[in-house]
C-alpha cells in the first residue's frame, strides 16, 4: 500500500523525527539513461520533489529527517551527479538537493510503507532529458503531498447522523496524482479506485437517501491528513476509502474491509494530540488552547462512540457485498492502523476491492457486471447501517 502521510507509520516515540537507514539508502545508475533514488526512513514522511536550474538541481524536501549516519560518499553511487547535499531546511522540514552533471527529469516517485511494519521507504526514478522538459519541472510542485491539511473552521459541530435527513457519504479514491498505488501492467490502482467511486457515488445519489462526495474527483495527490480534513468540511456522516492494492506475494485475493484496530485507535490519539494543530482534529470541539494531554482525553472520548460504529459499517459492508457477489475472502473483515481511518468523530472504514496481482481481482474490477454487483453490496449495508446507527443514537439520547 502507498501512504504518503505525517500519520502513516507510527514510530515508538511518537514524536521522533524520520530516521535514515544509511546502509538500505542510495543514489545509483539503472542504464546511462536512468538513475534511481532509494531511502529508507523509519517512517513514512511527506516529501515534494522539484528542480530548480543554474545550476541544474533536483530538491527533495521532507518533513523532518534524521540524517545521522547519511554520508554522500557511501550514497552516491552515480555518474550524473556532480555534488549531493542534506541538512535541515526550515522549523520541522530538511532538504536534500542533488546537483546535476545533465539535466534529468522524475519519472515516478512513491513511498512505500513497509508491509512488517518497518519503516518506509522513498524510491524515485530519473531520466536523462532536454533543457526544455527540464525546465518544466522547476518550481515547487503544490500538489505533492507536501501542503498539510489546512485547519478548517469546525465552529459548527458535527453531530451525529439520526436517520432525519440525507446520510452524508464521502468516498476516498486512493492515491491519485504522483502517487499511483499498485500497478499492473496499464492498469493503475489511482484509476481503477477513482471509477469505482464514481460509479458508486451515481448510485448512491440515485436512491436519493445519500448525499455523495468525492475527496478527489480526478488524479489529484492529496496527503492521508488532508482526506481526512476534506471529509470534515463535507460534512461527512461515513467516510469510505476505496484501494485496490497489489501485494508481493501474489496469493490475496477477494475484496476485505478494514477498520482502525484498538491498538492504532491509541496511538492516534496521542500522535494526533501532538500535532500542534488541534483545531483540526475534532469537530465541534475547540482544542487550539487545550494541552496535549486534555486533547488526547477529548478524542478518546470520541473515538470511544465512533469505533463500534465504523466496525459495524464494516461487518455491514462484508455482509453486504458477501450477499450481492455470493463469496468473500476468509477474514473479509480486517483490524488496521490505517492514518485514513483515524478520524476520532467520523465512522470511517477503508475497502479493499481485490488485489491488482491475482489475475482473478484484477479481471473483477475491469468487470462492469462486478463492480455493480459490489456497489449494490454496499448500497445495502450503507441501508441498513444508517438505520440501525440511528436507533443506537436515539437510545444514547434516552
Ligand atoms: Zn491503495
Amino acid at each position: 500500500m502507498v501512504y504518503f502521510s505525517v500519520a502513516g507509520a507510527f514510530a515508538q516515540d511518537l514524536r521522533a523525527l524520520a530516521r535514515i537507514d544509511v546502509v538500505q539508502s542510495s543514489i545509483s545508475d539503472m542504464s546511462y539513461r536512468e538513475m534511481k533514488l532509494s531511502l529508507k526512513l523509519s517512517q513514512a514522511i511527506p516529501y515534494r520533489i522539484f528542480a530548480l536550474s543554474a545550476p541544474d538541481r533536483l530538491v527533495f524536501d521532507f518533513k523532518e529527517v534524521d540524517w545521522t549516519g547519511f554520508s554522500t560518499k557511501k550514497a552516491v553511487m552515480s555518474e550524473k551527479i556532480k555534488e549531493l547535499r542534506f541538512g535541515a531546511f526550515q522549523a520541522g522540514w530538511s532538504r536534500m538537493v542533488i546537483e546535476l552533471n545533465e539535466p534529468m527529469v522524475l519519472d515516478e516517485a512513491e513511498m512505500r510503507v513497509d508491509s512488517l511494519g518497518d519503516g518506509a521507504i522513498l524510491e524515485a526514478k530519473f531520466r536523462l532529458a532536454s533543457p526544455e522538459e527540464f525546465a518544466q519541472q522547476i518550481g515547487p510542485r503544490v500538489e505533492a503531498g507536501w501542503d498539510l491539511p489546512k485547519s478548517i473552521d469546525v465552529a459548527i459541530p458535527k453531530s451525529r447522523q439520526t436517520g432525519d435527513k440525507p446520510l452524508i457519504v464521502v468516498l476516498d479514491p486512493g492515491h491519485g496524482g504522483i502517487d499511483s498505488g499498485a500497478r499492473h501492467g496499464e492498469h493503475y490502482e489511482k484509476t481503477l479506485v477513482l471509477k469505482f467511486a464514481k460509479e458508486l457515488k451515481e448510485k448512491l445519489l440515485l436512491t436519493g437517501r445519500y448525499k455523495a462526495l468525492l475527496t478527489r474527483d480526478d488524479d489529484e495527490f492529496i496527503s492521508l491528513p488532508g482526506r481526512i480534513s476534506r471529509a470534515r468540511a463535507m460534512g461527512a456522516d461515513v467516510f469510505i476509502s476505496l484501494h485496490a492494492d497489489a501485494l508481493e506475494s501474489g496469493w490475496a485475493t477477494g475484496t476485505t474491509v478494514y477498520s482502525l484496530s484498538d491498538e492504532a485507535s491509541n496511538e492516534a490519539s496521542a500522535y494526533l494530540a501532538a500535532r500542534q494543530d488541534h483545531n483540526d482534529l475534532l469537530a465541534g470541539v475547540d482544542l487550539t488552547h487545550q494541552s496535549d494531554a486534555v486533547a488526547t482525553v477529548l478524542m478518546e472520548m470520541a473515538r470511544v462512540e465512533t469505533k463500534p460504529r465504523s466496525d459495524l459499517l464494516a461487518d455491514m459492508v462484508v455482509s453486504g457485498v458477501a450477499q450481492s457477489i455470493g463469496r468473500l475472502r476468509k477474514r473479509p473483515h480486517l483490524y488496521a492502523g490505517f492514518s485514513v481511518l483515524k478520524a476520532p468523530d467520523i465512522p470511517s472504514i477503508l475497502i479493499e476491492l481485490g488485489f491488482m496481482s491475482n489475475t482473478r481481482d484484477l479481471n473483477n474490477l475491469m468487470n462492469t457486471k462486478w463492480r455493480n454487483k459490489v456497489i449494490e453490496g454496499i448500497v445495502l449495508a450503507l441501508d441498513a447501517w444508517s438505520v440501525e446507527d440511528a436507533a443506537q443514537a436515539q437510545l444514547l439520547r434516552q
